[in-house]
C-alpha cells in the first residue's frame, strides 16, 4: 500500500517560487551546440585534493545532453555549468557503484524536481554482489519507501505516483558487447569489464554515426573492452595509475601502456584520458610516452567542463 503523502512536488515549486532571490539564468550551453560531442563534468577520481569533480560526462547532440554516464562527487555542480538540464538526458548510465562515480546521483535527481521532466529516465548499469548494489537496488535504497535514505523522492519509483519515473536496469555480466538500449537518437553497447570485485562496465554510445566509448575503471584485462572500442572516433580512458603501479592498484587500474595498447588495438581515432588522480597528475609526459608507442592517434588529458568535439 502506498501510504499518503503531502504534495511534494506541489510543496517543492511553491517554495521555488516564494524565493526571494532570481536565480542568474544558467550559462550558456555551448559544448555540442551544432554536433556530437562529449563533455567531461568529472575529470579526476576520488581524491578531493586533485581539485577536480569525480567521474562523469555527457554526450550532447545538437544542444542536447542525451546521455550522462556516471555521477561522483562534484559533477551535479559541473552539471549546472554545463547549462544542461535534467530534463534532457534520454538515459543515465552507470559504469559502476563506487563512491567516485555515483554520489551526486540524487543531487542530479532531486535538481530535476524542479525542472519539466515528464518522461521517464532509465538508469542502466551493472547487476550486483556482496560488495556492491545491484543497479536496481542502489535506486531503491536511495529513494524507496519504507527504508530509502531519501525516501520523500520516493514517487520516483513509484509507477502512476511523481511527475516521471526511474526506471533503473541491471544489465547483465557480459564477456562480449551486447546492445543494451535504443531509441531513435542511438543505440547503447556494454561490456563487463575487470575492475576489482567491483561488478563493473564499460559502455559504448553510437550516435549520429559516430561510436563514443568509456572504458570506465578496469585493469584492462580480456578482449571485451577492444572488442567495444573497435574503431571509436572517441575513447575516453581511464588514467588513474603510472606505468609500473602494482598491488591493488594494478588490480584496479590500467596503465598507460595497456591504455596505448587498447587504443590501438581497437583502432580508436582519438584518446582522452580522464579520471586523473595525484598518482598521475604530474606524470602526463610519462604517461603520454607509453601510450605513443603504441598508439599513434591523438591524445588529449581532460579537465573538468573540457569539450571534446566528434568530427
Ligand atoms: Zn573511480
Amino acid at each position: 500500500m502506498h501510504s499518503p503523502k503531502p504534495p511534494l512536488k506541489a510543496l517543492l515549486l511553491l517554495t521555488s517560487l516564494l524565493s526571494t532571490c532570481t536565480p542568474s539564468p544558467a550559462a550558456a550551453q555551448s559544448c555540442g551546440s551544432t554536433g556530437l560531442a562529449v563533455q567531461v563534468l568529472g575529470s579526476g577520481g576520488p581524491e578531493s585534493q586533485d581539485k577536480r569533480a569525480s567521474t562523469s560526462y555527457l554526450v550532447w547532440d545538437h544542444g542536447n545532453a542525451r546521455v550522462i554516464l556516471d555521477a561522483g562527487g562534484g559533477s551535479a555542480l559541473r552539471f549546472g555549468e554545463s547549462g544542461a538540464r535534467m530534463s534532457q538526458p534520454d538515459v543515465f548510465l552507470f559504469s559502476h557503484f563506487h563512491v567516485d562515480h555515483s554520489s551526486d546521483f540524487p543531487a542530479l535527481i532531486f535538481s530535476s524536481w524542479f525542472e519539466d521532466r515528464k518522461r521517464p529516465l532509465p538508469v542502466y548499469g551493472p547487476t550486483g554482489n556482496d560488495f556492491m548494489p545491484s543497479t536496481t537496488e542502489f535506486v531503491h535504497e536511495l529513494f524507496a519507501d519504507p527504508h530509502g535514505a531519501w525516501r520523500y523522492l520516493s514517487e520516483l519509483v513509484e509507477p502512476g505516483q511523481g511527475s516521471y519515473q526511474l526506471q533503473p536496469h541491471n544489465v547483465a555480466p557480459s564477456s562480449t558487447p551486447v546492445l543494451i538500449f535504443r531509441n531513435a537518437n542511438m543505440a547503447i553497447y556494454a561490456v563487463t569489464v575487470i575492475h576489482g570485485q567491483v561488478p563493473t562496465l564499460a559502455w559504448r554510445i553510437e550516435i549520429g554515426g559516430k561510436r563514443i566509448v568509456f572504458s570506465g575503471d578496469t585493469n584492462g584485462e580480456g578482449e571485451g573492452l577492444t572488442q567495444l572500442a573497435s574503431n571509436a572516433d572517441l575513447f575516453v580512458a581511464h588514467n588513474a595509475v603510472p606505468e609500473g603501479a602494482t598491488g591493488v592498484e594494478r588490480r584496479l587500474h590500467m596503465p598507460p601502456s595497456v591504455i596505448g595498447a587498447t587504443a590501438a588495438n581497437a583502432h580508436v581515432k582519438q584518446l582522452v584520458l580522464s579520471h586523473r588522480m595525484l598518482r598521475t597528475l604530474g606524470k602526463e609526459n610519462e604517461t603520454q610516452t607509453e601510450i605513443k608507442r603504441r598508439y599513434s592517434g591523438p591524445i588529449q588529458f581532460a579537465n573538468d567542463l573540457d569539450c571534446f568535439p566528434i568530427k
